[in-house]
């Protein structure tokens, strides 16, 4: 039924079609376009039953996902732990929540695993040899790991001042890093200019319509793994928005398909103060957002001109979710607060997304009996720097037993064993 699934692409503004070739511009109108597929034709195959008898990875949702054939990428990326965060919860007064952990994704832990194992599965099937991205960091880890394993060429695109660890990530794979002088909305501009000279695989550029719908696997695997319902609460942190827009879609199309009987999710939405230009829209009622520059210490987020703000905003709207932001001390607060409560080490991505969703629960926008999903979606060894300051440093003693025990203040035989 594969070669079925997916009838083409459409433009989101004037509704024109086009085949599904590697093209993420109207020519009409310039509006995005976005796969489109023939539900009548998926509906004859999926169920409950099908999906959990499948691969233990995002694979599992091959009929929702836009590649025509088998998978030939990120074969493993996927199925992340949704985490019952008791202590995390008690500790912010709320009695249901759960951790979306991606910080654990396959190979390199992000989500973008997943935007990244279709939108390269699908580079293939088009006949790409060599791909491309335009990255705050986590995309060219993941693009520069999976074109290694599939032997492709690459190049990465990122600005001067990421994270060595995020820097690394790349060069260890061996792809072309190329450091732009900027920041990311000039690095993007950048790459649509190269995109038209060359024939690559931008992941998030022509191939980007392909590339954003592997985001809808964290929203398939959220309601399976709650035992086939929606939650009531979802906070995501967006950069371009794009993966809360793909969240929403893929709740819709799980109602749509009977696999889940009641869709009343709120999609609430969570940036760093220091670039917030979709949450602050939505907080002052507008549908349209400002550019700005971006000045936070969540790289991964610093996106200041969002390719998908627009969506995001009326993706909150219809839900009827929220949207907040957070200072640099609260990502800082939340990420400790996080590998403190529930032992996860998230990286300030994660903190934007504990630190909003405290917010909520102290605006009495997110309830107590609300069952609630956090989704995180880096790993903090990756982001080490920011909280170097707030961890203090362990404690140096001699090899000796009696000044291990001074230093803690512990008597002889102090502690208890239960059995
Ligand atoms: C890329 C990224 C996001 C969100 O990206 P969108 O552009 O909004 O889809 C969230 N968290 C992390 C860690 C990321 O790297």
């Amino acid at each position: 039924m594969t070669s079925h699934k997916m009838k083409g692409l459409i433009c989101r503004e004037c509704g024109k079609e086009y085949p599904a070739v590697s093209l993420h511009v109207c020519e009409l109108c310039f509006g995005p376009l976005e796969v489109q597929y023939n539900y009548t034709e998926i509906r004859k195959h999926i169920t409950r039953r099908s999906i959990e008898a499948g691969p233990k990875s995002l694979w599992r949702y091959l009929d929702l996902l836009p590649i025509e054939g088998e998978p030939t990428a990120g074969l493993y990326a996927g199925l992340t732990p949704l985490v019952r965060a008791k202590n995390l919860g008690d500790e912010l007064g709320l009695d249901t929540l759960y951790i979306k952990n991606d910080t654990v994704n396959h190979p390199t832990l992000s989500f973008k695993d997943r935007v990244v194992s279709v939108a390269i599965t699908r580079a293939l099937e088009l006949g790409y040899d060599t791909v491309a991205c335009a990255s705050t960091g986590n995309l060219a880890n993941s693009v520069a790991a999976h074109a290694a394993a599939a032997k492709m060429q690459c190049y990465v695109f990122i600005p001067h001042d990421l994270e060595a660890a995020k820097v690394l990530g790349n060069l260890v794979y061996r792809p072309n890093v190329v450091e732009v002088e900027g920041n990311y909305d000039d690095v993007n501009r950048l790459c649509s200019e190269i995109a038209g000279e060359h024939k690559w695989a931008f992941v998030n550029v022509n191939i980007r319509p392909y590339y954003a719908e592997g985001s809808k696997t964290l929203a398939y695997e959220v309601a399976e793994q709650l035992g086939w319902t929606a939650p009531d609460h979802i906070v995501i942190p967006m950069a371009s928005g794009s993966l809360l827009t793909k969240v929403w879609k893929g709740l819709n199309e799980f109602h749509k398909l009977g696999l889940i009987d009641r869709l009343t999710t709120r999609i609430n939405g969570a940036q760093a103060e220091g670039c917030s230009p979709i949450s602050t829209a939505y907080k002052q009622g507008r549908d349209f957002f400002k550019p700005v520059k971006p000045k936070t210490i969540a790289k991964s987020l610093a996106i200041g001109n969002p390719a998908d703000g627009y969506y995001a905003l009326k993706a909150t709207t219809e839900s009827g979710g929220a949207m907040e932001s957070v200072t640099d001390d609260e990502i800082v607060h939340g990420m400790t607060l996080l590998a403190q409560t529930e032992g996860i080490f998230a990286e300030t991505a994660g903190g934007v997304t504990i630190g909003v969703l405290k917010r909520l629960v102290k605006q009495g926008v997110i309830k107590r009996k609300d069952v609630t999903v956090a989704l995180i979606t880096g790993n903090g060894l990756k982001t080490q720097d920011a909280v170097i300051d707030a961890v203090g440093r362990p404690t140096r003693i001699a090899p000796s037993l009696v000044q291990f025990q001074k230093m803690f203040n512990l008597g002889k035989h102090e502690g208890t064993l239960h059995d």
